[in-house]
């Protein structure tokens, strides 16, 4: 995953605290920082990958990960059944009572959780 801290943020030890808070190593790949903020390649285990990426988010640093969720319209018949299993509030439903999927906010291949609840194979991870 890729980390991108603001100007703001960028003097807070954050990863030093989500490593001892979450009891979780993280393996920093290449890290570039100066006071105008930074970036830090990072990988952590999968099994605390979701936690991790909301620690990282509730703090303020914007995470990318490497794969993401993409929902095909035409196949999704706006159920529903993926919006309670989605931890990170991306999938909801509009004021038409359509499903729709915010991206900026999903896991994407770390979690996966609406991919497999799907009977209509309306969502599917991009690589
Ligand atoms: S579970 Fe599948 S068909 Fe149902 S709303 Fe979600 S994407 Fe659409
Ligand atoms: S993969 Fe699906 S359930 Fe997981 S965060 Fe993304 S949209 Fe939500």
């Amino acid at each position: 995953m890729l980390l991108r801290f603001s100007r703001q943020i960028v003097d807070q030890p954050i990863t030093s605290q989500i490593i001892l808070e979450k009891k979780t190593p993280i393996n920093i790949l290449s890290a570039r920082m100066n006071q105008l903020g930074g970036e830090i390649l990072a990988e952590i285990p999968g099994d605390k990958a979701q936690e991790v990426i909301k620690a990282f988010k509730s703090k303020g640093v914007i995470v990318d990960v490497a794969s993401l969720i993409e929902k095909d319209d035409d196949l999704c018949i706006d159920c529903g059944a993926c919006i309670s299993l989605c931890p990170m509030d991306a999938l909801g439903f509009t004021e038409d009572k359509s499903v729709t999927l915010d991206a900026k906010k999903c896991n994407g291949a770390t979690c996966g959780l609406c991919v497999d609840a799907c009977t209509r194979r309306a969502l599917r991870l991009l690589s």
